[in-house]
């Protein structure tokens, strides 16, 4: 498997004043093309910031991340946004939808913004609405919605223009456990079926039973790895 993220001895410290916050301090990782990662932990082991670092949101205090063969602690904004563009899906806690616009607005806007046609743009938006299960709510704006068909929105907006990247920071975070499940399944399912590289970020341990690899943060490092049914020469481990 080609690697499509790589991560080499990245560090992250914040300053508050006097004072330092080390979020990151030796991180080293690589994510396959295709791969589906979780990176789990508790509330305040630096999740958040590996993600916004990766997407090119935040710049790495020191070290290297490697995404599609492009440094992107070398990237200016403009770079990074074409990058972003081109390559990469978000998925939030808090959705991040536009209330003034309804479902079928929100969702097209990632393609208003790579200069695709009206008609065009609106086909897409109702097929994919229709793939996460909302074609009865296109109409329908956040305020109208569950939390539950608003993370639904989310998630078509982000694989709307079928990114070889999706990053989903605690995607279930604000959903009931029925919920977390529909909106994993149908995460899971959509990065699968077109072999996209889904990153997931949570403190949920349930959630790490989809992914293929499992990486555990703690306290700014990574304390352990562990691949899920992977099939070796030894057989299934
Ligand atoms: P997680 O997502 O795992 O909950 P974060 O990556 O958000 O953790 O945060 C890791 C650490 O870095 C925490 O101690 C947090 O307080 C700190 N931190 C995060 N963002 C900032 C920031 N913008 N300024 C200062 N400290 C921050
Ligand atoms: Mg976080």
């Amino acid at each position: 498997m080609e690697n499509i993220i790589e991560l080499k001895d990245v560090r992250k410290i914040y300053r508050m004043g006097d004072e330092k916050v080390v979020a990151l301090d030796h991180i080293s990782l690589t994510i396959g093309s295709g791969e589906l990662c979780c990176l789990l932990g508790t509330s305040g082991s630096g999740k958040s910031t590996m993600l916004n670092l990766m997407a090119g949101l935040e710049k790495p205090t020191k070290g290297q991340i490697i995404v599609k063969n492009f440094h992107v602690e070398k990237l200016n904004e403009s770079q990074l946004a074409k990058l972003r563009q081109k390559y990469i899906g978000f998925v939030f806690q808090s959705y991040n939808l536009l209330e003034n616009l309804t479902a079928l607005e929100n969702v097209s806007l990632p393609l208003i913004f790579k200069g695709v046609h009206k008609t065009i743009r609106e086909k897409k938006a109702k097929e994919i609405l229709k793939a996460v299960g909302l074609d009865s709510r296109l109409h329908h704006k956040p305020s109208q919605m569950s939390g539950g068909q608003q993370q639904r929105v989310s998630i078509a907006r982000a694989f709307i223009s079928n990114p070889q990247i999706v990053f989903a920071d605690e995607p279930t975070g604000n959903l009931d456990s029925k919920t977390t499940v529909e909106v994993m399944d149908l995460i899971t399912g959509l990065a699968k079926a077109n072999n996209q590289t889904l990153i997931i970020v949570t403190h949920d341990n349930e959630i790490s039973r989809y992914a293929d690899k499992v990486v555990y943060i703690k306290d700014g490092n990574i304390d352990s790895i562990k691949e899920n049914n992977k099939i070796t020469e030894e057989g299934l481990v």
